[in-house]
């Protein structure tokens, strides 16, 4: 990128009047040629600003780079980008720093910087320019010492600049994925340094007369509504795929509903579903998902309808349009649903054994390591091997439920007898120790003592909405249940 400074050194006019005439009109053809292009085309990558160019000739640059891009650097990529940086507000006097910072931008970061309004870059003086930009991808492994050292900064500038102030310590926290933009005056000192944790969040460091000043910067994310339904022909996986559902509204989705409908095993060809979810924009683009505010699954002819609901304390869940938890005091597998290849609860022919006898469980069958999670919050009363069901679990909730877990490969070491699970902690991994012709789960669920069948048995509800939130709740969900019922009409007459 430092070539460029030479061609335009050499680009001095000959000594030669005819030569000096030549020389003049092909710049004045250049420069036309430039500014047509300029006009055709949105403003192109900018190239770096060649060495400190006084503010008083602030069209002069400008014009350099223009003739300097199309002709000297066919090879460059050059992303055209609507616009340059995100200044919003920022500290004090660093405004035009960092605006100057923008244009020379590498390519990489273009997705960051693309989408802002361009500021009057030119407006703005500057009393030390930026000469060099570089951009670091931060990977495992690194730290902001090593990529100092790589870029032939001091770790005293380093620990200077981190006690600084108490925004400017976060840059000892670097993560894989984050990146690090670093610009350098033409005396290769530090100017500025920003690191940027996402699309969304920067942490941006300005060198200034009196030392450092760190700023934290957010850009404003867009949300939108929006609904996608489907029918499902054989896998809810495949089918919501279909409909245009992402992989982490799908896992959302079956979280939702994954307490009353069997994933894995009850779903139907024909069942439907409808989702109305967030979506987030930065600057007219799709950034992510958000997180999905209402939902309706019909399972073999029974209607689930879930309602997100943000309580003052920001903790949010899912409840019926009644108020009810969607959630229940045990989940109804153990086991991850896209991870269980078949189950079985009937009496039947005991292979190993070699007779029939009652199946008091449900078994899962499951490649051996797959993870089994505490179908509820408890107490571990049991752990060891335990005849025919092997390596096994036992865990009490409350007074009334036992579930017990069988033919495990091995133990989590945090599930030792006598410790607390919560909900959903992995406890052990799916084996075939004991009387077990497969690697299976064998699960059972007793009530006060008696086994009950884990797949029919009435689950007891988590906690439904709060009182001091009822009426809230009862307010805002009726928007969505409207909608709801408007576009599970609408694909109903569809289908017809
Ligand atoms: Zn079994």
């Amino acid at each position: 990128m430092q070539d460029f400074k030479s061609y335009t050194l050499d680009r001095r006019p000959a000594r030669g009047q005819l030569v000096k005439r030549l020389v003049l009109s092909v710049i004045f053809l250049l420069i036309l040629a430039a500014g047509f292009l300029f006009l055709i085309s949105n403003p192109t990558e900018e190239s770096q600003p060649v060495n400190s160019p006084d503010s008083d000739t602030e069209s002069q640059p400008e014009q350099q780079r223009k003739l300097i891009l199309p002709l000297s650097l066919p090879g460059q990529p050059q992303e055209s980008r609507q616009t340059p940086p995100p200044v919003k507000q920022n500290s004090k006097g660093f405004i035009s720093q960092a605006v100057a910072a923008e244009p020379a931008e590498s390519s990489e970061t273009v997705k960051a910087a693309e989408m802002i309004p361009a500021p009057d870059e030119v407006a703005q003086p500057t009393a030390t320019e930026e000469a060099r930009k570089t951009v670091y991808k931060i990977r495992s492994g690194d730290s902001m010492a090593s990529i100092f050292k790589k870029n032939k900064l001091s770790p005293s500038l380093l620990h200077q600049i981190v006690n600084s102030s108490k925004t400017a310590k976060q840059l000892t926290d670097i993560r894989p994925g984050e990146t690090l933009h670093l610009a350098f005056d033409a005396d290769d000192k530090l100017l500025s340094l920003r690191l940027e944790h996402s699309k969304v969040d920067s942490l941006e460091i300005l060198a200034t007369a009196e030392g450092f000043s760190a700023t934290e910067k957010s850009r404003a994310v867009e949300t939108r509504n929006t609904h996608l339904s489907g029918v499902i022909e054989n896998s809810l996986y495949v089918s919501a795929k279909k409909s245009g559902l992402s992989d982490q509204l799908i896992m959302q989705l079956a979280d939702i509903f994954g307490w009353d409908i069997d994933f894995a095993l009850e779903i139907r060809s024909g069942d439907r579903f409808t989702v109305i979810f967030e979506e987030d924009y930065l600057d007219g683009e799709k950034l992510r998902d958000g997180p999905i505010l209402a939902a309706e699954f019909i399972n073999q002819g029974n209607t689930y309808q879930a309602l997100r609901y943000v309580d003052d304390t920001g903790r949010a869940d899912y409840y019926t349009p009644e108020g009810r938890s969607m959630r229940k005091a045990f989940l109804r597998a153990p086991v991850d649903f896209r991870r269980i290849s078949s189950r079985f609860t009937k009496e039947r022919y005991h292979p190993v054994l070699g007779k029939k006898r009652p199946h008091r469980g449900v078994d899962y069958a499951a490649k051996t390591g797959t993870p089994i999670r505490a179908s509820g919050d408890g107490k571990v009363i049991f752990r060891g091997k335990k005849g025919g069901y092997g390596k096994t679990i036992i865990i009490q909730h409350g007074q009334t439920y036992t579930t017990l877990y069988a033919h495990l490969s091995r133990y989590n070491k945090k599930a030792r007898k006598g410790k607390r699970v919560k909900q959903g902690q992995v406890i052990g991994y799916v084996g075939k120790t004991g009387l077990a012709t497969g690697p299976h789960l064998h699960y059972e669920f007793r009530v006060n003592g008696v086994h009950r069948n884990p797949l029919t048995v009435k689950l007891p509800a988590a906690k439904p909405i709060a009182k001091k939130y009822r009426d809230d709740f009862m307010i805002k969900i009726q928007p969505l249940i409207s909608k709801l019922d408007l576009i599970s009409r609408t694909l109903v007459a569809d289908a017809q």
